[in-house]
């Protein structure tokens, strides 16, 4: 028997130490480098083969192994510098505008939150425990900037975490497979049909511009979606990721959450 649930870890940034104090680290959403180091050190033990998200499409082999990394961020360059080192391979989902503008207002309010001591912490807290995330995730970014002035005073912008466009055709050309993830990073479950099909055709015509091979996969913004965004994203797309959350269809993918802290795959 084939298992139906293929070794899928999902990733964000790598950072270069374990910081309790950093958001990134308190929401799951960076590992150290250490961590990573171990995961590479265990998948060669085990004898598991990294393979691009795209061979889901093939006959499953019970050794493959796939590392997925969502949003684009600027230390994955180091991530897959070490992978490629290592005859391994794994599959980006850069969002579109973050990677073009440099610039994420939930990134962006992560940023502030902890260089500005005179940010209020219950401010802190609401974007750890996701609620101030849930609203954030929904705005575009001029309406976050405008917000963000109206609420804290704050002008400027963080500095960008994010990859380049020529980073990522660099490392395209060596071996990384990219997916789709959005153009503006919002749920897809928060837009209309019209806008659904407009962050789809837009996003996908700049991925073919980067990536000389096909693309075959969406990993959902934030794992959303339902019945009119699986209908749209079929049409594109035929490999599709949520994140650890169960899926309530059996042709979306669930991915294993991978943190600092917890067992090896
Ligand atoms: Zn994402």
């Amino acid at each position: 028997m084939t298992s139906r649930t293929p070794k899928i870890l999902m990733l964000h940034r790598v950072l270069p130490h374990y910081d309790p104090d950093n958001y990134y680290f308190q929401r799951g959403t960076a590992i150290s480098w250490q961590r990573f180091i171990q995961l590479l050190d265990h998948i060669e033990k085990q004898g598991f083969q990294t393979r691009p998200i795209s061979a889901l499409s093939d006959s499953p082999q019970p050794d493959s192994i796939y590392l997925t990394f969502d949003d684009g961020y600027a230390d994955n360059a180091s991530v897959f510098d070490e992978l490629l080192r290592r005859n391994m391979t794994a599959t980006l989902y850069p969002a579109m505008d973050f990677v073009r503008t440099g610039f994420s207002p939930i990134d962006d309010m992560a940023w502030h939150l902890m260089v500005a001591s005179s940010l209020p912490d219950e401010i802190k807290q609401s974007l750890i425990n996701g609620r101030l995330k849930k609203l954030l995730r929904k705005l575009s970014a001029s309406r976050y900037r405008s917000l963000r002035q109206s609420w804290f005073h704050i002008e400027t912008d963080a500095p960008s975490v994010f990859l380049t466009e020529s980073q990522l055709v660099h490392y395209v050309h060596r071996g990384i497979e990219l997916g789709f993830h959005g153009v503006s990073h919002r749920p897809l479950t928060a837009l209309n049909e019209k806008e659904i099909k407009h962050e789809l055709e837009l996003g996908m015509a700049w991925l073919r511009q980067l990536s000389p091979s096909p693309i075959h996969s969406i990993c959902y913004p934030h794992g959303k979606y339902n019945a009119l965004v699986l209908c749209i994203t079929r049409c594109y797309l035929h490999i599709h990721l949520t994140v650890d959350t169960p899926t309530t269809d059996s042709q979306v993918y669930s991915r294993i959450f991978f943190q600092e802290m917890g067992s090896l795959p």
